[in-house]
C-alpha cells in the first residue's frame, strides 16, 4: 500500500469546521486525487463524507452544509496504479466501546500484516486491508483501559513506519507525528482556533499563521473549544528519518516544511546542481512545474560564476492532464508525456539547452522530453537532475515503483544517459541535499537513492541500528 496522501484537522471556537476543513484539502490535493473525506464531529456524534476523486467533485454545498460541527479532520489521498478503492478511502471512522474514532494518515507502517493478525486474533474485525484501520484499532484497543495521552503513547510504540496523523476521539482532534518524522506535519493558529495540516499552504489557505512543524514523535491534542492546544513529547529518538523527496519534489513549493521554505530549497538544490555539475549552453530550460525553481537557481548561479546563460520556458504544460505516472501502462504513460508538455520551439531551435528536471524515476517523462527537444531542433540537450539517481523503491508512502522499473537501478550515471540519449547527465550528490535542507544527512531518510532504509523492511539493508521486528512486506 502506498498512502502518500493530505492530512487536516481543525477545531474552532463557534463555527463548523467543515468549510475550513474543504478549503484545507483543496490547498492539498497536490497529495492526493484519488479519493477525498471530511469528518467532523457536534459533541453528539460524528457526520462523514468521503468520497472517490478530486475536493471539488467530491463535496457539493449540501454535503458541507451537513458536516455538522466545530471539530473535524480531513483527507486526500494519493492515486495507486489504476486501482480505485473506496474501502481505503479516509478519513477511516469506527465507533468502539472507547468512543467514536476518525483516523487521516500519511505514511506506510512497515508491520501493519503481523499487528492486523494479532488484533484480528483477539476478535477485532477489519473491513479494509489499509494501514490505518490498523492504527485504529490498536489506538481503540489501548483506550479501553488508558487515558488519551497514555494510549496513543502506547500505539506509538506498537506501530512501526512512517505516519502523520490527524485523529479525532470523539470531539477531540489530536495530530502525531511518527518518532522519526518521516512524512511532515505542521501546527498552525486561526483567529478562532487552531489547525494541524501536512503542509502550512493550507494554513495559508484559511489566513492562519504557522506556528511550528509538529516534532518527530510529538503529540499534539487540540482543545475542541479552538481555545488553545496541549504538546506531548512521547519519545526523544537520536534521529529523525525525514523524507527528503517532499522539499524535491512532493511538497508545494510554498510551503514550508520542517522550517524550509520549499521553493528556496529547490533553488539551492539548483545552485548545488550548477555547482557540482554545471555545464554552459545557451539556455537552461525546466520541466514545469517541479522544475522551475531547480532552474532558477541553477542559471542564477551559473551567471554568478560569469556564464551568460538564458532562463527559458521552452515547455508549455497541459494543465489538465494528470501525473503521468498514475498511468497504468508504460504505452500509455509515453503517451501521456507527449500530451502533457510541448516544446516552443523558438527557444529551442539550433541552441544547445540544459533541461532541469526534480529526479528521474521510471526515466519515461526524461527520455520523452530529450526526444522532443532534438525533433525541434535542439544542437544539444544536457539533463541535469536535482536529486540522485533513484535505484530502489520507497516503502515509506511515496509511490515510486518497483526497483525493475527504476531506470537508474542496476545502472551507471552514463549507462541511464545512453538510455535516456541526452547530450550528457548529471545528478546532484547526497550532501547537497542535506545542505539545502540545512539537516545533518543522517537526519534524513534516503532509501530511495541509497537502498538503506531507517526501518527495518524485509530483504532490504538498514542504515541504523534499530530495535525493531523484522517485517515483510
Ligand atoms: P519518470 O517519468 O517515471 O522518470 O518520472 C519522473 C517525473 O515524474 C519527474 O518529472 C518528476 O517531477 C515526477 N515525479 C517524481 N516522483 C514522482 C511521484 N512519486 N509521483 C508522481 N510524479 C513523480
Amino acid at each position: 500500500m502506498d498512502e502518500k496522501c493530505g492530512v487536516v484537522g481543525v477545531s474552532l471556537s463557534d463555527r463548523a469546521a467543515a468549510r475550513p476543513l474543504y478549503y484545507a484539502l483543496y490547498a492539498l490535493q497536490h497529495r492526493g486525487q484519488e479519493s477525498a473525506g471530511i469528518i467532523t464531529h457536534d459533541g453528539f456524534q460524528q457526520h462523514s463524507h468521503v468520497e472517490m476523486g478530486l475536493v471539488g467533485d467530491a463535496f457539493d454545498p449540501d454535503d458541507i452544509a451537513e458536516l455538522n460541527g466545530s471539530n473535524g479532520i480531513g483527507h486526500v489521498r494519493y492515486p495507486t496504479a489504476g486501482s480505485v478503492d473506496t474501502a481505503c478511502a479516509q478519513p477511516f471512522s469506527v465507533s468502539f466501546k472507547s468512543g467514536s474514532l476518525g483516523l487521516s494518515h500519511n505514511g506506510n507502517l512497515v508491520n501493519a500484516g503481523a499487528l492486523r493478525d494479532e488484533l484480528a486474533g483477539m476478535g477485532h474485525a477489519f473491513t479494509s486491508d489499509g494501514d490505518t484501520e490498523v492504527i485504529a484499532h490498536d489506538l481503540a484497543r489501548n483506550l479501553l483501559d488508558a487515558d488519551l495521552v497514555t494510549a496513543v503513547e502506547e500505539t506509538m510504540a506498537t506501530v512501526h513506519g512512517s505516519y502523520s496523523l490527524a485523529v479525532m476521539h470523539d470531539d477531540r482532534v489530536l495530530g502525531l507525528r511518527d518518532p522519526q518524522g518521516n512524512r511532515p506535519l505542521c501546527l498552525g493558529e486561526l483567529d478562532d482556533g487552531y489547525v494541524l495540516a501536512s503542509e502550512s499552504a493550507a494554513i495559508d489557505a484559511l489566513n492562519g499563521e504557522l506556528i511550528r512543524d509538529v516534532e518527530p514523535g510529538e503529540l499534539i491534542v487540540l482543545n475542541p473549544d479552538g481555545t488553545g492546544y496541549e504538546s506531548h513529547r512521547l519519545t526523544d529518538p537520536d534521529n529523525t528519518a525525514r523524507c527528503f523527496f517532499e522539499h524535491v519534489y512532493f511538497a508545494r513549493p510554498d510551503s514550508t516544511v520542517d522550517g524550509k521554505l520549499v521553493y528556496e530549497a529547490r533553488r539551492e538544490l539548483g545552485r548545488g546542481l550548477w555547482a557540482e555539475n554545471g555545464i554552459d549552453t545557451d539556455v537552461v530550460m525546466p520541466v514545469p512545474d517541479s522544475g522551475r525553481a531547480f532552474a532558477s537557481g541553477y542559471a542564477e548561479a551559473a551567471n554568478e560564476d560569469g556564464g551568460s546563460v538564458e532562463f527559458a520556458e521552452g515547455l508549455m504544460k497541459n494543465r489538465y492532464v494528470g501525473r503521468t505516472f498514475i498511468m497504468p501502462s508504460q504505452d500509455e504513460r509515453e503517451r501521456a508525456v507527449r500530451l502533457k508538455l510541448n516544446p516552443i520551439k523558438s527557444t529551442v531551435e539550433g541552441k544547445t539547452v540544459t533541461l532541469i528536471d526534480d529526479s528521474i524515476v521510471r526515466g519515461t517523462t526524461s527520455t520523452q522530453l530529450v526526444e522532443l527537444l532534438h525533433d525541434v531542433g535542439a544542437a544539444e540537450v544536457h539533463l541535469r537532475i536535482g536529486s540522485p539517481p533513484i535505484v530502489a523503491p520507497c516503502y515509506m508512502g511515496i509511490d515510486m515503483a518497483s526497483r525493475d522499473e527504476l531506470i537508474a537501478a542496476g545502472k551507471t550515471v552514463e549507462e541511464v544517459r545512453e538510455v535516456i540519449g541526452a547530450d550528457s547527465l548529471g545528478y546532484l550528490s547526497p550532501a547537497s541535499i542535506a545542505d539545502a535542507l540545512d539537516t545533518a544527512r543522517e537526519d534524513l531518510c534516503m532509501g530511495c537513492v541509497t537502498g538503506e532504509y531507517p526501518y527495518d523492511i524485509d530483504g532490504e539493508e538498514t542504515d541504523r541500528a534499530v530495535s525493531r521486528p523484522v517485517i515483510g512486506d
